[in-house]
């Protein structure tokens, strides 16, 4: 587990909260509605990578359809009331992403439970591993192709907040259900991710990429 060498020693709850969440390694992030409060902790170097999960939180997520979100409200109804998520290019185990199961949390996360006296869910995601990632690969071929060069970029970009989305949404189904069988949890990641690729290209492009019931 990285230590930050970060003390805390002050009196006043929202003092702390406020000094411990202003600085440049971490920032708050309030996506909408069923979703708990969400800190980003990051290297500094790495902070380009925690900006792109707050944008998939606070604006990718609220481009896709309503009832693809609800797919998710009963894991987020069951989340506590902050999460907090290490972003990193890579986590040490080589996998996408990982919950922390109660009582392994980091410093930063039981400072904020401490201090705010609330349950706080953590995760790691790695991100530069989530953007290399190909899930549903034939879908992806398929919805790149019918992008188009000139929308190549917009639509990387969004498949890659998706893919952030499917791992982080992956991770909380775990905390939120943590007896729940992988092919469960995987099959409902999995299924929101190529609805949700879907949905942008029949937003974006006016129609589905062709593969859809063909496979
Ligand atoms: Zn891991
Ligand atoms: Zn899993």
């Amino acid at each position: 587990m990285r230590r930050r060498g970060r003390h805390l020693h002050y009196p006043g709850l929202l003092h702390q909260l406020y000094k411990l969440i202003r600085g440049s390694e971490t920032m708050l992030v309030r996506p909408a509605e069923p979703f708990p409060l969400v800190t980003i902790s990051c290297l500094q170097a790495d902070m380009e990578w925690a900006r792109e999960v707050k944008a998939a939180l606070e604006e990718t997520w609220l481009t896709l359809p309503a009832e693809l979100r609800a797919h998710y409200e009963a894991v987020l109804r069951r989340m506590p009331p902050m999460i907090v998520i290490e972003v990193r290019r890579r986590n040490a185990c080589t996998c996408l992403g990982h919950c922390h199961p109660r009582g392994t949390e980091s410093r930063l996360a039981r400072h904020l439970r401490d201090l705010s006296g609330v349950q706080v869910g953590e995760l790691d995601l790695a991100a530069e591993a989530i953007r290399e990632w190909q899930p549903a690969p034939l879908a992806g071929m398929a919805a790149s192709a019918a992008a188009g060069p000139d929308a190549a970029e917009e639509f990387q970009l969004f498949r890659f907040r998706l893919a952030l989305l499917d791992v982080l949404l992956h991770e909380l189904h775990h905390l939120a259900a943590p007896d729940a069988r992988e092919v469960e949890v995987r099959g409902q990641s999995g299924k929101f991710y190529e609805e949700g690729l879907d949905a942008f290209m029949r937003q974006r492009f006016g129609s589905s990429y062709g593969l859809r019931g063909s496979v």
